[in-house]
């Protein structure tokens, strides 16, 4: 069975197609800057040279249509003939308190996408965008929507719940949702695999762009670190995460800020970029603060506090935690952001193995035999995920 994996942005289009015999990739690609000046697909097919296609791309449909015939295309192509794609599985950013798990599309699925626009304004809409070009291009090929939110609705409402008049929650659903839910759930199902314990405690750190840290207990989430929005919790590349509250109202009536320009400046220009004012990215953070830039350094530091300050909160309400994951390109991939944070948890009996983590984008173990709590570092693999249950809902189980 072969599996399409699509992840829409507002001008972006991720895909990968898998065959679902050895979980492979046959073909992956991203087409961007869909509606805007310069508009391209890169093409990348298994066993064969990457192609890069600048031509028009006005809309999301005729993405998808590119997408399809260079799956087709004699060259660069990996199928023959559509019917080779048995279903298409969509990246969804916000299933509200509505779904719990991936399903089916159909009519109703896709009106209660639409109708959860109201919370996610800027996520859901290009996902409908390709729902609807997928219809109209891959006439009855089933399709399958995995949220971001879902694997985080198992949380009790004394975590999903804030300190607001009640009447919000019901009115408005303002509460916690969480984001990141599909590489919270493939790596903590992979550590409870590594761990040979299904009833696992484990802390899952997702330190990307964005980052959130789930506390899991028996598979189900206790508590995660983003909330309404994906802005809460840790600092990330441009998202301020925690602040108090009181500094929005504080800002917008000292530098008459609007709602949107307010919003601008905790999403884009927060965060590791804010602090340091060099970047978001934390490689290049990592060698302004080797050079002696001591904003650099102060982010660096106050990335990495948030993380020991959320995995403590979540050792203390999972009261224990047998495993801590690490995961997502920083997660994988800094090995000093990962050794500076282990270093601070002395007090769980971390037993750290600095050879080990001395490694980046790789499966490992970075606690030595013996440790109290043990601690990984996990590739994530959302687009795998997203592939294994379109097929296990296509095939009915
Ligand atoms: P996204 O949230 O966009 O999917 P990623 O998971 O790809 O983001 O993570 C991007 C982050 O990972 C960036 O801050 C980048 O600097 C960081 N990163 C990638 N490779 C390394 C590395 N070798 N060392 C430190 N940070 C890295």
């Amino acid at each position: 069975m072969n599996i399409l994996v699509l992840n829409s942005g507002s001008s972006s289009l991720k895909y990968q197609l898998f065959d679902m015999q050895g979980e492979t990739v046959m073909a992956k690609g991203l087409v961007e800057k869909i509606g805007l000046e310069g508009s391209e697909l890169t093409h990348s097919p298994a066993g064969k040279d990457k192609v890069n296609i600048v031509t028009d791309i006005p809309n999301h449909s005729v993405a998808i249509e590119l997408v399809i015939s260079e799956l087709l295309d004699p060259v660069h192509g990996v199928i023959r003939d559509m019917k080779e794609i048995n279903a298409v599985g969509h990246r969804v950013v916000h299933g509200g308190q509505t779904f719990c798990k991936s399903c089916l599309i159909d009519t109703n699925v896709l009106a209660e996408i639409e109708r959860l626009v109201e919370l996610a304004p800027l996520h859901n809409p290009p996902t409908i965008l390709a729902i609807r070009a997928c219809e109209e291009k891959m006439h009855g090929v089933p399709m399958v929507a995995v949220f971001d939110t879902a694997f985080h609705q198992t949380m009790p409402a004394y975590t999903y719940l804030y300190g607001l008049p009640y009447h919000y929650y019901e009115k408005y659903q303002v509460r916690r949702y969480g984001f990141h839910g599909t590489s919270h759930r493939f790596v903590s199902a992979r550590c409870s695999e590594l761990l040979g314990k299904k009833d696992a405690k484990i802390i899952t750190c997702h330190l990307g762009n964005g980052s959130s840290i789930a506390a899991i207990n028996n598979g189900k989430v206790l508590d995660t670190s983003m909330c309404f929005t994906p802005l809460q919790g840790i600092l990330m590349g441009t998202r301020c995460g925690d602040i108090d509250p009181a500094i929005v109202t504080f800002l917008m009536a000292k530098e008459g800020l609007d709602p949107k320009a307010m919003d601008d400046v905790m999403n884009k220009e927060s965060g590791l970029l804010g602090i340091s004012g060099v970047s978001p990215d934390m490689r290049y953070i990592e060698e302004a603060a080797a050079k002696g830039n001591e904003r650099a350094a102060v982010a660096l530091k106050v990335f990495e506090k948030t993380v020991v300050h959320y995995i403590g909160a979540y050792a203390a309400e999972l009261n224990g935690v047998d495993a801590i994951v690490f995961t997502a390109g920083i997660g994988e991939n800094a090995i000093n952001a990962r050794a500076n944070i282990c270093a601070n948890l002395d007090y769980l009996g971390v037993d750290f193995d600095a050879e080990a983590n001395n490694c980046r984008g790789q499966e490992v173990e970075i606690t030595r035999p013996g440790s109290k709590t043990r601690i990984f570092a996990i590739p994530t693999n959302e687009e795998l995920m997203i592939a294994r249950d379109a097929q296990a809902l296509v095939q009915g189980k």
